[in-house]
């Protein structure tokens, strides 16, 4: 059933424009970089069950890290003893919005911090603006370039759609990233702005007039829309499945103290492509049907590599700059934009920021935190309060405490203060201490 095998999932005839040909590959491998370890994973397992010329090896995988090897236990968990635990490490428990803000707080023009704030205070759960632009400005009082500033230095850290002001702008802003990334053709956008009803409402006629596109393009744009999109913007949540342990990136530490990092590329899967071509070039069908199956595993080998060498490379970037954190603690993380590890490696900035995403890094502990952990500010000026208060609880006010990290070398403000104070307390109310 040659013929039957190709036509399946997403694939589609080939047509006259060079575009739609090369839309079906694209779509099972788009936003790669953006997927998980355990989305590359369960892509992997479909693509095996798919298609018959992409194997894997013989073996089975490591029980310690997951790893793809032909017998007991790989190199790196040999000698270990038991498997090393996997667990959530200290940054489990940051807000992502916090972090989102922090980072914002990073990038914004400095005269603009507290529009970013009020922003920060309009941003709903799933991450989409609860009032417009202008009325934010005039709520609080601020001008509308502030509020426009604001909204840049937010769009610029956090997931493609954020602070959108509707979930049509905001899937329409994850299209125009997957079109910045040259995944998707340049029409998707307007296909989701201007006909996310048409296409919910199965009117395909209607879109293919309208938008001078073929069918088939028009149902390969929402295979796109169903796959990638997503109607919240993705903000920096762990995904801490107890059942399915994994990392995005591992940190090993070698023999003289140094870290060596590793990220999951094809050979860490088995992947390999076999050669079929034996007995089966005898008709043009079936040397058409091998050739297709033998790119597309090839794609997939390549955007799961490709994948491992932006994380690798981020990771590394990062690491240079957050050595003393991962030696010494939280007290020690530097900050860190996303911009500046992206110029320093050449890549954009929202390559950086769609790549750390949601990603886990398991450290040379077995612990696991979020990739973001390496990024950001405050971590070590928040160590520090937390020090001030756990030495002399509920005795310093805000003012006092500014000072005291400001003689520390922490120049933060004292409203700043005020609301790591807050946040450490679990209900969040001043002089509730149950110590008291
Ligand atoms: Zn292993």
């Amino acid at each position: 059933m040659v013929s039957g095998a190709s036509g399946q999932g997403l694939e589609l005839q080939v047509g006259p424009q060079a575009e739609l040909r090369t839309l079906p590959g694209l779509l099972n491998a788009m936003g790669m970089l953006a997927m998980t370890h355990q989305e590359v994973a369960e892509a992997t397992e479909r693509s095996l069950a798919e298609n018959p010329v992409l194997e894997r090896m013989d073996g089975h995988p490591c029980p310690g890290c997951g790893r793809h090897v032909s017998s007991g236990t790989c190199h790196r968990c040999r000698g270990k003893g038991t498997a090393p635990q996997f667990q959530d490490g200290a940054e489990s428990g940051v807000d992502p919005f916090r972090t989102l803000e922090a980072d914002a707080g990073l990038e914004v023009r400095s005269d603009c911090r507290q529009a970013l704030e009020s922003v920060m205070a309009h941003l709903t759960p799933r991450g989409i603006l609860d009032a417009g632009p202008e009325e934010i400005a005039r709520l609080h009082g601020l001008r509308d370039q502030q509020v426009q500033e604001a909204l840049r230095a937010l769009r610029a850290v956090g997931p493609p759609g954020i602070a959108s002001t509707s979930v049509t702008g905001l899937l329409a802003a994850q299209a125009e990233a997957l079109v910045e990334a040259g995944e998707v053709p340049g029409w998707l956008p307007r296909l989701v702005s201007e006909h996310l009803a048409d296409l919910a409402a199965g009117s395909t006629a209607a879109v293919v007039r309208a938008m001078g596109l073929t069918e088939q393009q028009v149902l390969a744009g929402l295979a796109v829309i169903k796959d990638r999109l997503r109607p919240f913007a993705a903000v920096e949540t762990s995904t801490t499945d107890a059942a399915a342990p994994t990392a995005d990136v591992f940190l090993y530490r070698r023999p003289d103290g140094s870290l060596e990092v590793e990220v999951p590329a094809s050979v860490w899967f088995g992947l390999h492509v076999v050669d079929l071509s034996l007995g089966l070039r005898a008709s043009t069908d079936a040397k058409q049907w091998l050739a297709e199956h033998e790119v597309a595993a090839q794609r997939l080998i390549y955007q799961i590599d490709r994948r491992a060498n932006a994380l690798l490379r981020i990771t590394e970037c990062a690491l240079t700059h957050q050595k003393d954190f991962l030696d010494h603690g939280r007290s020690h993380h530097h900050p860190l934009t996303r911009t500046a590890v992206a110029q320093e490696i050449g890549l954009h900035p929202s390559t950086v920021s769609r790549a750390v995403s949601g990603k886990r890094l398991r450290l040379p502990s077995g612990a696991v935190a979020d990739l973001s952990c390496l990024f950001g500010k405050g971590q070590a000026s928040r160590a520090a309060l937390e020090e001030l208060i756990a030495a002399a609880p509920g005795t310093m006010s805000d003012e006092k405490l500014r000072a005291e990290l400001a003689r520390h070398g922490f120049e933060i403000a004292r409203r700043t203060v005020n609301k790591y104070r807050r946040s450490l307390r679990p209900d969040g109310q001043a002089g509730s201490s149950p110590f008291h």
